[in-house]
């Protein structure tokens, strides 16, 4: 391959011994080794990207472009990060991001024409729901049920609006609730639909978002789409030519105005600047130390925003027996959030593949229970919804993000009391050396995949 390692960067290594000789035991990934910008043996570069997810690869393709040398750290035997494809079942499955949400101006969507990836749009059109004792709920029920909250949540906004304090979500629907007479199944109803639209889309109950600021994020038009041949072919193809090395875990990262130390697992890397895209789950959980210490502004950030999780339960069967052509199926169940949501892959993949979604508190306690527990519970439902002839499945996949080490959660959100301020304010750069990016530092975008890619373009705009 092509050396384009320099004297500054021979300088560097030299002044710090063996550290090279530790860093060659770890993995490096090159998707195009000829293209590579630094030397696999260096540990020293313009500036080290910590984290291979969408935005520590976004940051590092920008700032190569723009003919700095960048390395990227990453802890995990794989990039991605929170895109993670896996192909255990015998097709495509992603464990992390499925969507590009809104495809009409969304880089996401222009980063798969780039690349040739497909993608297919999924508009839910063809779904079908059911009552807690499996039967099928009426034709135009679920649209009733929509109307129902968004006519409570027009209230719910006006007082949004109108409170002189901030409070959890889920108190002032209590009260809009409490001035209704809704009947039980409508209220039952009622809490599902704000379960789909609170622990299903940000990753966190009403009661741990704040009224003021839950919704601020921004969307973009358009289809929402999916990649049949799985979301790591956009990984892939950002990360091709650069220096990336796995099984690297930042332990510390020293920071000053001449510079940054970051000491890993294997081995230590020294330049100019440093981003960091660690999740805010780990930030939260300070598994990584800076010297000094972040400022108070950032820590306060940390602690104020809240992380998530959804989590995923794929099943592989013998044979789709929901209907090759259903996309979606909603289970309006006793327990709140329980296998209420589900997604089929036999209209995009061809595959007898049926996907649930546990999000939040629920999400949480899915994690405490064993993986057979789990299929059961799974079973139990589908066969209330379908009959107790279906078959068992023959393979499954259960993601527990929360006890994801190098993540902590599925994605940020704004709990009671924290504001989008504190979105910027972990964006914050620090001293012209220490950067920031990743999908807590959007504002804008927060908990996406376009909004870490975007943090990761801006954060290499500030460099
Ligand atoms: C289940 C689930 C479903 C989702 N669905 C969607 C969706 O449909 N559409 C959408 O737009 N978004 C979705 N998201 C959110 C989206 O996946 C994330 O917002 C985005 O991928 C985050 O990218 P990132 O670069 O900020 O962080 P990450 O992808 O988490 O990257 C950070 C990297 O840092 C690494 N790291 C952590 N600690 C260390 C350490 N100590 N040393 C070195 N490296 C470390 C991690 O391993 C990781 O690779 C979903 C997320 C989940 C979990």
């Amino acid at each position: 391959m092509t050396s384009k390692f320099t004297r500054r960067d021979f300088l560097k290594v030299a002044s710090i011994g063996s550290a090279s000789a530790i860093a060659l035991s770890c993995g490096v990934f090159s998707l195009d080794e000829e293209e590579a910008v630094t030397d696999p043996l260096s540990t020293s570069a313009d500036v080290l990207a910590l984290g291979a997810g969408i935005a520590g690869l976004a940051v590092a393709r920008a700032l190569t472009e723009r003919g700095r040398t960048v390395i990227v750290l990453e802890a995990r035997n794989r990039i991605g990060g929170r895109l993670w494809t896996d192909s255990s079942l015998g097709l495509p499955l992603d464990l992390g991001a499925s969507w590009i949400h809104g495809v009409e101006g969304n880089p996401i969507a222009e980063l798969a024409k780039e690349f040739g990836v497909k993608t297919m749009p999924t508009d839910g059109k063809n779904a079908i729901e059911f009552a807690a004792d499996g039967s099928e709920l009426p034709e135009g029920e679920f649209e009733r049920m929509e109307a129902l909250f968004e006519d409570i949540y027009e209230e719910v906004a006006e007082m949004q609006d109108s409170t002189d304090d901030d409070m959890p979500l889920q108190a002032v629907f209590d009260q809009v609730i409490a001035s209704r007479r809704l009947s039980d199944e409508d209220l039952r109803r009622l809490n599902y639909y704000i379960h789909l639209v609170t622990a299903l889309e940000y990753g966190a109950d009403a009661k741990d978002l704040s009224l003021w600021w839950w919704d601020q994020d921004e969307e973009f038009g358009g289809e929402e789409a999916i990649f049949p041949g799985g979301y790591n072919q956009i990984s892939d193809g950002l990360a091709k030519g650069l220096d990336i090395r796995l099984g690297e875990i930042v332990k510390i990262v020293r920071y000053g105005k001449d510079g940054v130390e970051v000491e890993t697992s294997a081995g230590n890397f020294v330049a100019d600047k440093v981003v960091v895209t660690f999740p805010l789950g780990v930030l939260k959980q300070a598994s990584v130390k800076f010297e000094p210490p972040l400022p108070e502004s950032k820590q306060e950030a940390i602690r104020r925003l809240g992380m998530g999780v959804l989590n995923k339960v794929y099943l592989k069967f013998p044979e789709a027996f929901w209907g090759e052509d259903l996309e979606t199926i909603s289970y309006v169940g006793e327990r709140l959030g329980e296998w209420c949501d589900w997604l089929s892959f036999a209209p995009f993949t061809g595959e007898p593949v049926l996907m649930a979604f546990h999000g939040g508190d629920r999400g949480f306690a899915l994690e405490d229970l064993g993986d057979n527990e789990i299929v059961a519970g799974a079973m139990q439902t589908l066969r209330v919804m379908f009959g107790d002839d279906i078959p068992d499945p023959e393979s499954f996949i259960i993601t527990r993000w929360g006890k994801d080490p190098f993540s902590f959660g599925a994605y940020s959100h704004i709990p009671p009391f924290a504001s989008g301020d504190d979105y910027d304010a972990l964006a914050e750069p620090v001293d012209d050396v220490l950067f920031f990016a990743g999908e807590a530092t959007s504002r804008e975008y927060p908990g996406t995949v376009h909004g870490a890619y975007l943090s990761g373009i801006r954060a290499a705009g500030e460099i």
